[in-house]
C-alpha cells in the first residue's frame, strides 16, 4: 500500500480521535467534527438511494483495488438499470412529453480528468457514458442527439428507459395539469407532485485517491432540454484529489446558481470540516434565492442535500430540513447516517406544488 508517513499520522489521529469526539448537529466553521462512526480511509458515500451502491464500490475498492471512480460507477449502475427507482435511468419520470431525459457527470482526481451528459435519451447508464466521453474524447460534456449518437457509437445498448409504472405516472399527472385541457381523469386519484431523486456518489481509497459521479432523469414532468445540476460539474458533483469530493441532489436550479459541489470542496481546502461546509453551502443556496421559493420567514419550499468527503476519510452530509440520511461505507460496513440540517421538517412551509383537480 502507497502511504505517505504523513497521511497516515494524519488518519490514525483522527481515527484516535474518534473514541472521545461525538457528532455535533450544527459543526462550527474549521472544527474538524468527526462522524461518531469514523473508520479512516478507504470510504465511499452517497445519497441514500446508493446503500446498495456504496457496499459495492467499496468492496471493488477493498477487494479487487479497484480505482475509485470505476468503484462508484459501479455502485451507481445499480440504480441506474433498476427500473424501481424512478429517479434515474431505466424507469426514470419522463419529462412533460413523456420522455426520458438523463444527466451525469463525473471527476477522476488522480488524473484530473472530467465528463459531463445532458439530456440524454435510450442509454440507461448516463454516469458510463459520462466516464465514456471523459475517457475517449477531447470534450467534457455532449448533450442531446450528440451525446446519444455517440454513447451509440462506443457500443451502448438503445433501449425505452419509460417503463409502464413511470407512463402511468406521466399519465396521471398529465390528467391533473388543468381542468380545460382535453385529457380525461385519470382513474387512480393518486396526487402527482413534481418529484425528483438522484444518485450522487463519492470515494476515496486507502492512499487518498478521491473521485466523484451523480446521475440522474432529473426533476421529473420538466420542459423537454431542461438540463439540472446533475450534468455541471462543480454544481452536481466535484472532486479535487488534493481537497476532497462532494455532491448534491435535489432542486438543482437551487444549486447551480452556487456551484454547490465546488463551493463545498473550497470551503474544505480553506480547512471548514465536510459536515459545516455542507451546511454552510445550504445557507449560501437560501441567500441566492428568489423569494417566491421562500416562505415568510425566509425558508426554502423546496428540498437540497449535500454529501461531502475529506481526502483524509472525514464526511458528512446536510439537507435543508431534518429527517435527511445519506448512504456511507468504510471500515464499519455501508450503513445510513443522519445528515445535519438547518430547519426541522415540522417548519418545511409546502411546495409550490401544481394541485391535482383529484386531489
Ligand atoms: N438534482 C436533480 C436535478 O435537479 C434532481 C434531484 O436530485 O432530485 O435534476
Amino acid at each position: 500500500m502507497n502511504i505517505t508517513r504523513r497521511e497516515f499520522i494524519g488518519a490514525g489521529a483522527t481515527a484516535v480521535a474518534t473514541m472521545t469526539l461525538s457528532k455535533p448537529l450544527f459543526a462550527v466553521e474549521g472544527e474538524q467534527s468527526l462522524p461518531a462512526t469514523f473508520a479512516g480511509r478507504p470510504v465511499v458515500i452517497a445519497s441514500a438511494n446508493g446503500i446498495r451502491g456504496v457496499a459495492k464500490a467499496y468492496d471493488m475498492i477493498t477487494r479487487e483495488n479497484a480505482d475509485t471512480l470505476d468503484a462508484i460507477v459501479a455502485g451507481v449502475n445499480i440504480q441506474e438499470l433498476d427500473p424501481n427507482d424512478q429517479s434515474v435511468g431505466l424507469g426514470g419520470l419522463p419529462n412533460e412529453d413523456g420522455v426520458v431525459q438523463l444527466d451525469a457527470c463525473c471527476m477522476h482526481g488522480p488524473t484530473k480528468r472530467a465528463g459531463a451528459v445532458a439530456a440524454l435519451e435510450d442509454v440507461a447508464t448516463a454516469s458510463l457514458v459520462a466516464k465514456a466521453v471523459m475517457d475517449y474524447t477531447d470534450h467534457i460534456m455532449l448533450v442531446g442527439a450528440g451525446a446519444k449518437k455517440f454513447a451509440l457509437e462506443m457500443g451502448f445498448e438503445e433501449q425505452n428507459l419509460l417503463t409502464e409504472k413511470s407512463r402511468q405516472d406521466w399519465l396521471k399527472w398529465k390528467s391533473c395539469i388543468n381542468n380545460n385541457d382535453n385529457w380525461l381523469d385519470h382513474s387512480d386519484p393518486v396526487k402527482i407532485k413534481y418529484s425528483t431523486g438522484t444518485i450522487n456518489m463519492n470515494a476515496v481509497n486507502a492512499t487518498g485517491d478521491i473521485s466523484s459521479v451523480v446521475t440522474t432523469s432529473g426533476i421529473s414532468w420538466k420542459i423537454p432540454g431542461r438540463v439540472g445540476d446533475s450534468a455541471i460539474i462543480g454544481a452536481g458533483q466535484y472532486c479535487d484529489n488534493t481537497v476532497g469530493a462532494a455532491g448534491s441532489t435535489g432542486r438543482g436550479e437551487a444549486n447551480i446558481k452556487v456551484c454547490g459541489a465546488f463551493f463545498i470542496v473550497e470551503l474544505m481546502r480553506q480547512g471548514v470540516a465536510p459536515e459545516a461546509a455542507c451546511l454552510k453551502t445550504i445557507e449560501r443556496v437560501i441567500a441566492m434565492t428568489e423569494k417566491r421559493l421562500l416562505d415568510y420567514r425566509g425558508r426554502p419550499r423546496f428540498d437540497l442535500s449535500f454529501y461531502a468527503l475529506a481526502k483524509d476519510g472525514r464526511f458528512g452530509g446536510a439537507t435543508a430540513y431534518s429527517g435527511g440520511q445519506f448512504a456511507v461505507a468504510d471500515a464499519s460496513g455501508p450503513r445510513l447516517v443522519e445528515s445535519a440540517y438547518m430547519f426541522k421538517m415540522t417548519e418545511r412551509p409546502a411546495s409550490p406544488a401544481m394541485v391535482c383537480r383529484q386531489a
